[in-house]
Parts: C-alpha cells; structure tokens; sequence
C-alpha cells in the first residue's frame, strides 16, 4: 500500500518547494492526532513546524472538524458576490472585535499571497481613489517573504527564492530589517540604520508611496528574524509622515504566535491595513483574510463600479473555511490556550538559555511560540548544506523539523506537551554535539 503510494507520487504529484531530483521519497501520513502524525509505514513524527506554520490546536482536533462537518451539511460553498452567509458574517464580526481600531472591514481569500496581494492592490487602487495616483511605490524589507504570487514575490525579492522570475516583479524599494537575539548589543544601532534608510528612501520620492509592507515582529521565511515591538512603532510613525498605507503581514504571526492574539497587539501598532491566513482555520482549511480599515473601505464607495474593488475568487469566505475559523477562534481566545502560549515561551526561554554557550549555536532567540537559533561552523543562508542534514537527524529521532538553510526553529501547535518540547529541545542539543 505505502510503496504503491509512494510510486505513484513519485508518477504524478509535483511537490512544492522540493529538488524531486535528489530529495528523497516523501512519508506518507496516514492519519495524525494532537502534535502528532502517524505514517503509513508505522512511524510517528512530532510536529513541531505547525505543518507549515498553520496548525494551532492540534491535528484533527475533534471541535474544529465537527464545526467543519456539520456546516458541510447545511452549505458548503455559494457565490459571494450578491450573496452572503452567517459563518462569514460572523467571523468577519469577531475579527473586527479582536483587532484593534479601525480595521474593520473584511476581505476573504484563500491563501497568505493571495491576502498580500489583496492588501498591495488595495493600497494602490486606494490613493488612486483619493485623487493621489502619483502614490505607486511600496516599501518592503530585505528577507521579508509575503508569498509566491507575483505581487507579493515583488515585495519579497530580497528572500532570494524567486531568480527564475525577477524578470516578471516589480520595483520595490527594500530597507534593511534590524534582526536581533538575545544579548544582541547591536540592536539599538541597526534599528537606527533601518529607519535611517527608509528616510533616505522617502526623501528621494516624496509624496510617491502608497504603502510600507513588513511582517511585525517575526520574518519567518528567512529564517525566523526577530526585530523588536519599539522599531514597529518608529516605522509606523515614518509611515504616518510619508502619508503612506501601513500594511502588516501576519499571515504566520496571527492567532497567537507572538503571545498575543496578533503580533501588532504585542508591537502596540496599529496597521492600516492586516493580511491574515495560515491559523485562520486552525489548519484545517485554505482561508484568508484581509482586513481594512474603515477609512481605506470608504474610499472605494461611490457611483462608479471603477472605484470598487475588482478582485475575488472562486471560493471567496468558503463556508466550510469560515466555520473552521469560528472554531479555532474559540480555542484561540480560551483563557487555556493564552496560557499555554506564555508556558511554551517560557519553556522555550529556558531550554534556549541552556545553548548560550554552545559553540555551534548563536543568535538565539524566542517570540511568543517560536525559537530560533543559528547553526554556526558553516554555510548560512536558505541553501547551507547544514539544512538537509539536520532535517534527517531530526526525522530519524521523529521530530518534523525543518530548518530554514542553518537556522533550526521550533513553531509548534499549541497542544503541544511539555514533555515533546523537552525532547525536542534535548534533540536539538544533540545535533548541535554530533555535527
Ligand atoms: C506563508 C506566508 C505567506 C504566503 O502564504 P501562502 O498561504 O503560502 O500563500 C505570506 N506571508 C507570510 C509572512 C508567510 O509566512
């Protein structure tokens, strides 16, 4: 059954982000439960990346499905223009409700690009709106990722996965993201570098720029950079200068990551504009949102169907999306699981704090849910030879781990047990000796 599978795979299923010339034959998982996945062939894997960043409560999590199973029976999908339906009406509600000021108007898609593109296209169409059609340039920071699409590759092309098509972006000014760690004494130093290039960048084209994009707090796809909550707000200020649309990415940040519900709350800054996806349904389905604020929707009211916002999809604010959105909401905002949030960073703290000293880690770093570090003696970046390695010693002892080139990071559901954090940690001090 598992070797018919895995022929077939290697036969027609063309798998995202992987070299099918020398990666190995994927694991078939058969069924998983908690923070734990159950392959075909028997073995059993920790998930410790969220399966890509986007499980909060646990794999299969017996609230979220039924939620799921019983909107299926009632309506499953239906047109969303001309028409609406209560699980989208009620968690666009919820979401006003959990975000702060003005960001309340609600616009669904189906994935983390689609919600950036979504928020550039906004920003545009806005100022054009406003009579201010001179605004067209962004400002993005440099390893920021915002998703494959060609948009959100355009604010993200400093990530370094989108060669085969820089031809097709377009310009975006990049600024230089103030990474830090604990113990970092360069911080203050490279914030004020930072701001002091994005000024540059604003004094050369006054008046010209529709929108900063950044993801607040935790750059995830480069490696899980940590910048702190004080640079936010500096940013947000030079925004509010410029006149230019603040859009955070919290495509991975939201629904608890950082601590808080969202990391703009644990920044104290307030966007214009929020894209939003990944836990939006707990894992369980492709959802997404972007979330306006009420100014930006007004602007596109008027007589003219020119001034509305001409974008959707198929399956905008899925019903069966949205009910696993109301779901895990729920289970989000417990007092449980806020709790649980602030035990894993703690554990976290602790168990980082025992591989200061190691010569082959340093940058060593938490927010919320997620810790990092780097492996250093070798190659760093997203294609260091030191990635694959780890990810099979880590596969070996049953941890799903996957290192961003040398940086290994942990980013696990939230049900996580204590016990499987401790054994991640002891495991990730093990490649560290072995390497
Ligand atoms: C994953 C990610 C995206 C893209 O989301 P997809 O659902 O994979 O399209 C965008 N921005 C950030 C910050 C992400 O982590």
């Amino acid at each position: 059954m598992t070797t018919d599978l895995s022929a077939q795979d290697r036969r027609h299923v063309w798998h995202p982000f992987t070299q099918a010339g020398t990666a190995p034959p994927p694991i078939v998982i058969e069924r998983a439960e908690g923070a734990r996945l159950h392959a075909a062939d028997g073995r059993v894997f920790l998930d410790l990346v969220s399966s890509w960043w986007v499980n909060l409560h646990g794999h299969a999590h017996p609230a979220i499905a039924e939620a799921i199973a019983a909107q299926a029976r009632k309506l499953e999908q239906v047109i969303f223009a001309d028409f609406t339906h209560e699980p989208a009406v009620r968690l666009a509600t919820r979401l006003a409700e959990e975000l702060p000021g003005a960001l309340n108007k609600v616009f669904y898609s189906d994935n983390g690009s689609t919600a950036v593109e979504v928020a550039l296209k906004m920003a545009l169409q806005y100022w054009d709106n406003k009579g201010q059609g001179q605004r067209t340039r962004y400002i993005a920071f440099e390893g920021g990722y915002h998703g494959d699409t060609v948009g959100a590759m355009s604010a993200g092309a400093s990530s370094g996965y989108f060669r085969a098509w820089e031809r097709l972006l377009f310009p975006v000014h990049f600024a230089p993201f103030p990474a830090t760690w604990d113990g970092d004494e360069e911080a203050a130093a490279k914030e004020q570098a930072a701001l002091d290039a994005v000024k540059a960048i604003l004094r050369a084209h006054p008046g010209e720029f529709a929108g900063f994009i950044i993801e607040p707090l935790v750059q995830g796809a480069s490696g899980m950079r940590i910048c702190r909550p004080g640079f936010l707000r500096a940013l947000a200020e030079l925004a509010r200068e410029e006149g230019a649309l603040l859009i955070f990415d919290e495509v991975m940040t939201g629904f608890g990551r950082t601590g808080p519900t969202f990391a703009c709350q644990r920044a104290g800054v307030e966007p214009d504009l929020i894209c939003l996806s990944k836990g939006i349904s707990g894992g369980f389905l492709p959802l997404s949102v972007t979330v306006a604020s009420d100014e930006i929707h007004d602007a596109f009211l008027g007589r003219d169907l020119d001034r509305a916002f001409l974008h959707g999809h198929s399956y905008t604010a899925n019903p069966l999306g949205c009910a696993a959105g109301l779901a895990s909401l729920d289970l989000t905002l417990s007092e449980s699981c806020r709790r649980r949030r602030q035990e894993i960073e703690d554990l976290h703290r602790g168990r980082i704090k025992g591989l200061a000293g190691h010569g082959r880690a340093s940058r060593l770093r938490v927010m919320g849910t997620i810790a990092a570090l780097d492996v250093t003696g070798g190659e760093s970046g997203y294609a260091a030879a030191v990635g694959p390695k780890l990810k099979a010693f880590f596969h070996e002892r049953g941890l799903l781990l996957r290192p961003l080139g040398n940086v290994v990071y942990l980013l696990p559901p939230y049900c996580v047990s204590d016990d499987d954090l401790h054994r991640a940690w002891d495991v990730i001090g093990q490649a560290l000796d072995d390497l």
